[in-house]
């Protein structure tokens, strides 16, 4: 027998029924359109340290040695800077000259948009015996490219700096991140080298770097080598992932795992993504980049994968955008993108043991316990005490304080790493819902 009162109901049931199939068929698509993006774990760490302790440094010889004989890589130690940071910049040799240049005499190479002046270079050949090359960008390389409308971009800094978008004032910074994002692996400068270091002007150093960076580099087969993974200032950059996210369609580049860990997809139905396309940080399909980057002022990397075709094409395209003027685009934004499309997961290096500071931000890895070499007489010339040894500790000699956070950017660290590593911190899995 029907009960009177429900009968209302079921009429509405019957009439939303096609409706809550819709919903029911909206909610599947929108939950199967993210399953896409999850980035299995592998099953082994496919990028562990190289080492996770000391090694007897190479013999540092009496200090007479030619300046970078005992080099093993095509590789140099290079940095941008200005003539007024020397102090700055001296700060930089000397930590990294006590912690790895020391044992392995690898050359420097600065650059600047300026003549060096004498103070500067005295400065640092003060402060190294490694050989030191001050070079001159030329300046075609550090300037508007002729194909943009010089008075159009100029006025776009003007706004960008009215606006209080980071350096989105400067004119120069504007240079800066075009010339480290194209013209940089070109230079004459740098054409015997495969491989650099970059480092900038007051950064510090602090565990002892006892192995060949680049000599694991190019065993392991690796191109691009960071530290610290953060997020990017989005307004600095709010249509550079489309352009990079078209010109990967334009090519047909089918999407790495670590494509994947860089985007948050949309949790939208098809095809109500497909309208969020026009926000920033999207591509065409209306899915978004996490922001998580590289910061780029620490990289050890190939020369050879920036001057590939495929990098030299993507930054064509970027170049002709023109966001390097009317935004803000950073450098560490496009080479991450960049690595994040073109190479393969193994392809990158965390260097977890490494302590590298720039600003306020850090990583600190905790040394290894039992791994710090207490007789070696090299390490205790360089650093004779060091901070608390831990069970899961990796580093050397480390003097800073791992027992504050060790890296700032922990949720862009490990979601970049999510293709490489068997870790997954709950932390990242709530807030990948939060990005
Ligand atoms: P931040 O690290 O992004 O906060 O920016 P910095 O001011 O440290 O600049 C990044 C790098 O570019 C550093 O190595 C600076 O020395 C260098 N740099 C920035 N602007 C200029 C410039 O106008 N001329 C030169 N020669 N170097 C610059
Ligand atoms: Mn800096």
């Amino acid at each position: 027998m029907p009960i009177p009162v429900l009968q209302p109901l079921r009429r509405r049931v019957r009439y939303l029924s096609p409706l809550l199939w819709l919903a029911l068929a909206l909610l599947l698509e929108a939950g199967y359109h993210v399953s896409r993006f999850r980035v299995p774990a592998p099953e082994l760490e496919l990028d562990p340290p190289f080492y996770t302790s000391c090694q007897e440094p190479p013999d540092p010889g009496n200090g007479s040695a030619p300046a970078g004989a005992r080099a093993r890589e095509s590789a140099a130690l290079v940095m941008l800077a200005r003539n007024e940071e020397a102090g700055a910049a001296q700060h930089s040799v000397a930590s990294i000259e006590r912690r790895f240049n020391r044992w392995f005499g690898y050359p420097y190479v600065f650059l600047n948009d300026r003549p060096w002046s004498e103070d500067f270079m005295a400065t640092i050949r003060a402060t190294t015996n490694a050989s030191v090359a001050f070079e001159v960008i030329p300046p075609e390389q550090w300037t508007f490219p002729a194909s943009l409308d010089k008075e159009k971009a100029q006025a776009s800094i003007e706004k960008q700096g009215r606006d209080g978008i980071m350096y989105g004032g400067l004119t120069s910074y504007h240079h800066m991140c075009r010339f480290f994002s194209g013209a940089f692996y070109k230079l004459e400068a740098l054409k015997k080298y495969k491989y650099y270091w970059r480092i900038e002007p007051d950064v510090d150093f602090s565990c002892s770097i006892t192995y060949d960076p680049f000599v694991e580099m190019a065993r392991h087969k690796k191109v691009y080598g960071y530290t610290i993974a953060l997020g990017e200032e989005g307004t600095t950059c709010p249509s550079l992932f489309r352009q990079v996210a078209d010109w990967k369609e334009a090519h047909s580049i089918r999407s790495t795992d670590l494509w994947r860990a860089s985007m948050s997809p949309s949790r939208l139905p098809w095809p109500l993504r497909t309208f969020a396309k026009h926000l920033p940080h999207r591509d065409r399909r209306g899915d978004s980049w996490n922001l998580c980057h590289y910061w780029s002022n620490f990289e050890i990397a190939d020369l050879d994968f920036f001057r590939a075709a495929p990098y030299q094409s993507l930054y064509a395209q970027l170049e002709k955008a023109g966001g390097f003027y009317f935004e803000r685009w950073g450098d560490a934004a496009v080479h991450s993108l960049a690595v994040n499309l073109l190479a393969e997961p193994r392809k990158l290096h965390h260097f977890a043991d490494f302590a590298y500071r720039h600003d306020y931000y850090y990583q600190c890895p905790a040394n290894a316990r039992d791994g710090q070499l207490p007789a070696s007489g090299p390490l205790n010339a360089a650093e004779p005490r060091w901070a608390p040894e831990r069970d899961d500790g990796v580093g050397c000699r480390c003097s800073c304080d791992s027992a504050r956070p060790r890296n700032v950017g922990a949720y862009c660290l490990s979601k970049l790493r999510e293709p490489t590593s068997t870790k997954r911190p709950w932390r990242t899995w709530v807030l990948g819902w939060v990005y």
